[in-house]
């Protein structure tokens, strides 16, 4: 592994542990589970803590177990550092705590996983303005833009109604102004889309869902592309400005999300996801190619009021969507006909399992009005673009056949 950047995706991540030197040769890190870490000089744990040597000092702020899975995403995004969470959320609570003062202005993307539409409105509370724009289109964000715009959020792909963002063109305003822009790229993973490619500066990884990949973890990250100018960003602390200037952002996050409120994804966590991810790749191909040939029958059937995927032609984004990813993605929603009830379509379905996860191997369907974007009422939902009977569907690597026979028998 001299040289990493001249392998493909999947052999960068298989091998990616030997870049350091790793315990007894061990071919996967192992798990460290000490919470403290012994210097035989007191000197030296001085240094550690004052950031002049770099090292462990306490589990909360970071674990080689935890460091290794973030070369891992780190590689995977082709970007500078990453700071692992220990859920999604964290990840993008991690931005709000360190990164964003009373009276400071974000632009979001309205069509936003329910919790961070939800976090959004938190921090409404506590003094920081939000504005929700329409994010397809370029000119909805540049109009929103105040003199106090910290921030610009959006996902590649929205959850669940397949919105897909004017990324490219986003990224070219915020680098223009001088604003953070933050991409969760958890719908697309850096398989299928690279948010480095479009300027953004932070990019989000919810781990919980494709990358980790078998739902028996949770984990968030944050990663740093390299390509924004933290000079530019007025609320960093003068404690982290000793660092070089590239480091500000995530020095600052490191501190004031991770160590103070202690969102810290465990190494054992970290070991699960890190296994998974080695084989994301390949099931991310089968998954998209999976959500395809349902969306495409599903689409054809007269019982089937709307499908909403990137991967079809009839989607509003579908060229953009095309230029942008290598391939559509593993999630796509649908609307029945009146008088077809959801609960009883879902309740039919042999093989996809009515729960919340996504990017699971398995198929899970929900009904999403109902469920994940019940607490937020009809008004919200409507203006997201959520129909009552709509039903999202996380796509698994089940054989096809099976996949396509099972939503055909359920009518
Ligand atoms: C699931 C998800 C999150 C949150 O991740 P958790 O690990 O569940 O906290 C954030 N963004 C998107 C797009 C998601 O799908």
């Amino acid at each position: 592994m001299s040289d990493p950047k001249k392998y493909g995706f999947t052999t960068t991540i298989l091998h990616s542990d030997r870049q350091k030197p790793i315990e007894h040769g061990s071919l996967h890190k192992p798990i460290h589970t000490a919470v403290a870490f012994g210097y035989q000089d007191a000197r030296e744990l001085a240094e550690v803590f004052q950031g002049k040597k770099s090292g462990y000092r306490y589990g909360r702020q970071g674990n080689p177990t935890v460091a290794a899975l973030e070369d891992k995403i780190t590689g995977m995004e082709q970007a500078a550092a990453t700071i692992c969470f220990a859920t999604g959320m964290a990840a993008i609570g991690a931005l709000t705590q360190a990164l964003l003062r009373a009276g400071d202005h974000v632009v979001s993307s309205a069509f936003l996983f329910g919790n961070t539409n939800s976090l959004w409105q938190t921090v409404t509370q506590q003094g920081i303005d939000v504005s929700f724009v329409d994010a397809t289109a370029v000119a909805n964000v540049e109009a929103a833009l105040t003199p106090a715009t910290r921030i610009v959020f959006v996902e590649t792909i929205a959850n669940p109604r397949t919105q897909v963002a004017d990324l490219a063109r986003i990224g070219e305003l915020c680098r223009q102004r001088g604003i953070l822009y933050v991409v969760d790229n958890t719908m697309t993973t850096p398989y299928l889309f690279r948010p480095k490619d479009v300027h953004a500066g932070l990019v989000v990884n919810a781990l919980t869902k494709a990358i980790g990949g078998h739902g028996n973890a949770l984990g968030g990250s944050l990663t740093d592309t390299g390509l924004y100018d933290w000079a530019r960003y007025p609320n960093i602390f003068d404690t982290y400005k000793r660092y070089p200037t590239p480091q500000w952002g995530m020095a600052q996050i490191r501190a004031k999300s991770l160590r103070d409120f202690g969102a810290s994804l465990s190494p054992e966590s970290a070991h699960h996801l890190a296994v998974g991810a080695e084989t994301m790749a390949l099931r991310m191909e089968r998954e998209c190619a999976n959500a395809l040939a349902l969306a495409q029958m599903l689409e054809a059937d007269e019982r089937v009021a709307a499908v909403h995927y990137p991967g079809l032609p009839s989607h509003p984004q579908h060229t953009l969507s095309r230029d942008l990813f290598s391939a559509y993605g593993g999630l796509f929603s649908f609307e029945l006909k009146e008088g077809i009830d959801c609960f009883d379509y879902m309740n039919r379905l042999k093989l996809a399992v009515p729960a919340s996860n996504l990017g699971d191997t398995r198929t899970l369907v929900i009904p999403v009005a109902h469920t994940i974007f019940y607490e937020m009422g009809p008004e919200r939902r409507a203006s997201m673009g959520i129909a009552e009977s709509l039903i999202r569907v996380s796509v698994g690597i089940e054989d096809t056949a099976d996949l396509l026979e099972d939503f055909k028998q359920a009518f």
